[in-house]
Formats: structure tokens, sequence, C-alpha cells
């Protein structure tokens, strides 16, 4: 079988390969990106259909384009974020081959480089770099069995109201997917109960400024490690309809029922923690903080922006909250569907090589990983809190790059005196 040599070949044709692309080409690395799909596969076909990007268009995209057609301070559709890649691909000429999996990649024998066993050929590179992105497999917990009479699937399978059958609705998970979810499903005139955990939960807009805009001058998307103890905290945000706060009492106000995290499941019922109450108090600590730190950056800098008292208001806690309910009869409740917005692991069983640790996890810094030639991009926490975001994969790649252009520089040298041995 012919074999197909390239200096670096790059797995996944998401943001993160795109990214990588144009960082090799501007180092005038030879790469490959192999993309099992179509370019932002992800984009198109594991998210709902309502989805909209979580932050505006000036701030969700790559530094070399806007994103063209649109309202700078509005949010796009799960469509228009794909296109922008397919377009952006486009641009910078990324030698993206869609339609090819990488089936496997083991280190070579006694000389350097690796071997990429693909759906199309053998493929020999110098380097590797896995883009094959931060969510990758959908993970839920084995709470309620499969024989229950429901319909269970997990957010990355949910696509809109109608594909429920009639009935109540379970949400398990309140970060980001699950209240944009949840939301939708009770403005679409389901019942929807939602289990919410601890979380964050930024302002969407304060003072005049998106949360994106305040999160950056803050230097919150720039933090190199979660806080102490917030290592799984969810971040709930939402452009839907417009960009609203993700507000867990309007929410209640909108007719849905809060519960706590969802423990265990026991003949029909359903029983959550009692930690409801501190989980929102979380939350509002963690929104009161931004405004806060705001206020500061505002007088600080003498910035001259409108002032906000209203966005201080909470609306009053419903009894869901002053009251928690621990236990709930799900037929009793008219439940015929449970969403498990419960978030993602990675996939990497393709690389086999020494790049994780003892749980199975990437062993990298800022991506660079414990096997030589071997980088991973994309993922949660890569180098930052924005890692595995539209704009952070981008700055992320660029490091990447620049450390394979660093160690092709040193491959490719030959010590002169060498050279002159050699010719004497
Ligand atoms: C519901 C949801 C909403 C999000 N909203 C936003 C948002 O608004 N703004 C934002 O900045 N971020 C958002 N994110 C986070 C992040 O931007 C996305 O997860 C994004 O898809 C990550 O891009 P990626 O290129 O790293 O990975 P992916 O998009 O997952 O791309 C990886 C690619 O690798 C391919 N692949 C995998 N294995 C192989 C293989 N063996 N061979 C060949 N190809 C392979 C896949 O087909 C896929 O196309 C969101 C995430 C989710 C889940």
């Amino acid at each position: 079988m012919p074999v197909e040599k390239i200096n670096t070949l790059v797995v996944g044709g998401g943001q993160a390969g795109v990214a990588m692309s144009e960082h090799l080409g501007n180092n005038g690395i030879p790469h490959l990106v192999l993309e099992r799909d179509r370019i932002a596969e992800r984009w198109r076909t594991a998210r709902w259909d309502s989805l909209v990007a979580n932050g505006p268009a000036w701030h969700d995209r790559f530094p070399g384009m806007e994103f063209p057609d649109f309202d700078p301070d509005a949010f796009p559709g799960k469509e228009a974020v794909a296109d922008y890649f397919v377009e952006y691909a486009k641009k910078i000429d990324a030698p993206i081959r869609c339609g090819v999996e990488v089936k496997s990649v083991r280190r070579n024998e006694g000389r350097a480089g690796f071997t990429a066993l693909t759906s199309q050929g053998v493929i020999e590179a110098q380097h590797v770099v896995a883009a094959t992105g931060p969510f990758q497999k959908p993970v839920f917990p084995e709470i309620i069995p499969a024989e229950a009479d429901l319909m269970q699937i997990h957010s990355n399978a949910y696509r809109n109201p109608d594909q429920l059958p009639a009935g109540a609705v379970m949400v398990v998970g309140a970060g980001a997917s699950g209240a944009q979810i949840a939301e939708e499903l009770q403005q679409s005139g389901r019942q929807v109960t939602l289990s919410v955990g601890p979380h964050d939960r930024p302002p969407r807009s304060y003072r005049g400024r998106d949360f994106v805009w305040w999160l950056g001058v803050l230097g919150k998307w720039d933090m190199q490690t979660p806080g102490p103890g917030t290592e799984h905290v969810t971040f709930a945000v939402s452009g839907a309809n417009g960009g609203n706060t993700v507000d867990y009492r309007r929410f209640a106000a909108m007719g849905m029922t809060l519960v706590g995290r969802t423990e265990n499941y026991e003949n029909g019922t359903l029983r959550f923690s009692g930690e409801l109450p501190n989980s929102i108090a979380h939350g509002d600590r963690n929104y009161l903080s931004v405004l806060d730190e705001a206020d500061a950056y505002a007088e600080r800098n003498g910035l001259d922006m409108p002032t906000d008292p209203a966005a201080r208001q909470m609306l009053e806690d419903p009894d869901c909250i002053r009251d928690p309910i621990r236990a709930l009869d799900i037929a009793a409740a008219g439940i015929t569907s449970v969403i498990w917005a419960t978030g993602y692991t990675q996939d990497y069983s393709w690389l086999q090589v020494d790049a994780f640790n003892d749980a199975g996890k990437p062993d990298h810094r800022r991506g660079v990983s414990t096997e030589p030639g071997v980088y991973f991009v994309g993922l949660p926490w890569l180098s930052r809190r924005g890692s595995s975001f539209i704009w952070g994969v981008w700055h992320d790649a660029k490091f990447v790059a620049d450390h394979i252009a660093t160690q092709q520089t040193y491959l490719e040298y030959t010590p002169a005196a060498s050279a002159q041995t050699i010719d004497a």
C-alpha cells in the first residue's frame, strides 16, 4: 500500500483543526487536516436546531475574519457558525480532506515520526495534532434504568420539542445546554422540571456591555486554572432569544419546576439533593461578583458608562427554591421524557501513544504532550478558560504551531563544522 508522507497531520476539521491549519501555514509547515465528516460537523449535527452561539458575532470568531453579513452584536445560529468555518478554511486555503477517518496513530519503531491508519490509506507524519474536540462522547449517569417507560436522550441528541413524546419533560443539568433546552421546552408549552446543581451564571450584559466583554477586560477568559473548588462548576449562559441572563427564578416564574441534583431512582420515583438553595445562592454570588468587579473596573478606569441598578434586583424565591422538592413520582408528574444535559467525555482510543496520564487524560502543557511530536488543541483549560471556545482555540493553536515550527528548525539544523569536516 503506498504511504503518503506529510510533516504534520492534524486530526479533526472543526474550528481547532482550521485554526491549526492557519498557524501551521503561516509557519510554512506542510500539513494535512483529516476530517471524518464535514468541516465543523459538530456545529451542524451535534447541536439542537435553535442553538445560537453563546457569544455575539464580534467575539465568537477568529481574528482573521468577521461573520459575513451579520450584525456583530447578534448571536449567529449554529449553521452560520459552521458556514463561517467553511468560509474561513477557503480563505486560508486550508488543506482539509473531508470524509477521511483516522483509525489509529502509532509511533514508528526505531525511526522518527508516526504512522496513521486512515479509512483511505496510510499516512506518515513527524507531528500529529489531535483536534478531535473538547466535547466528543455524551455522558450521563445510569440513574434511570433503560427499561423505565421513558424516552431518555442526551442533550447531544436533542433537536426540538416536537421530537419528544407528548407530556412533561425532565431536564437534568442546568449549564448552558440544559438551561437553554429547558427554557425552549417550557416556552413551547411543555411542563419542565429542571435539575440544577452548582453553577456560575454571569449577567448577559451589564452597563451596556455584553458579558464576553466584561470577562475579557477583567481577565477571566485568560484565567489559567479554575478557581479552587470550581473545577466542575458549570457555566450557564445563553444567546437564545437575543441573549438573556440565565435566571432560574425567571424560569420558575414561567412555570418551570426547579429541583436539586438528581441522585437516584427507585420504583418510578426520582430523588434529588436538598442543595438547590445553596446552588442558587452560589450562582447569585458569582453573578453579583461580576457586577462588583465590573463596577470597580469602570470606576478605576474612569469609564463613562450608564449605571444599571436593576441588574442587582432579584426575583423572589419561588416555593421550589424555598422548600426544595426531594422526590418526584415520574408518572404522577406526567413526565414522559428525560434529557440529560450532563456533559461529555473524550475518546482518544485512536491515538495509541504515550501522551496520557494514569487517569487516561491527555498529559500536556499548553497542548504539548508528554509524547514528543504529539499535540492537543481545543481541550477545556488547555491553556486558559477560553481554550475550548472559538476565539480561545485560535490562540492555543498558534502556540502549538509555533512549537512545531521550532522543533522543525532543530530537526533541519546541520552543524556548519560537521559540514566542513565532510567537505574536507
Ligand atoms: C452545545 C454547545 C454549544 C457551544 N457553543 C459555543 C459557543 O457559542 N461559542 C464557543 O466559542 N464555543 C461553543 N461551544 C464549545 C466549542 O466551541 C465547540 O464544542 C466546538 O465544536 C469545538 O470545536 P473543535 O474543533 O475543538 O471540536 P469539534 O467541533 O468537536 O471538531 C472535532 C472534529 O474532529 C472530527 N473527528 C473526530 N475524530 C476523528 C477521527 N478519528 N478522524 C477524523 N476526524 C475526526 C469530528 O468529526 C469533528 O468534526 C459549544 C459547545 C457545545 C457542546
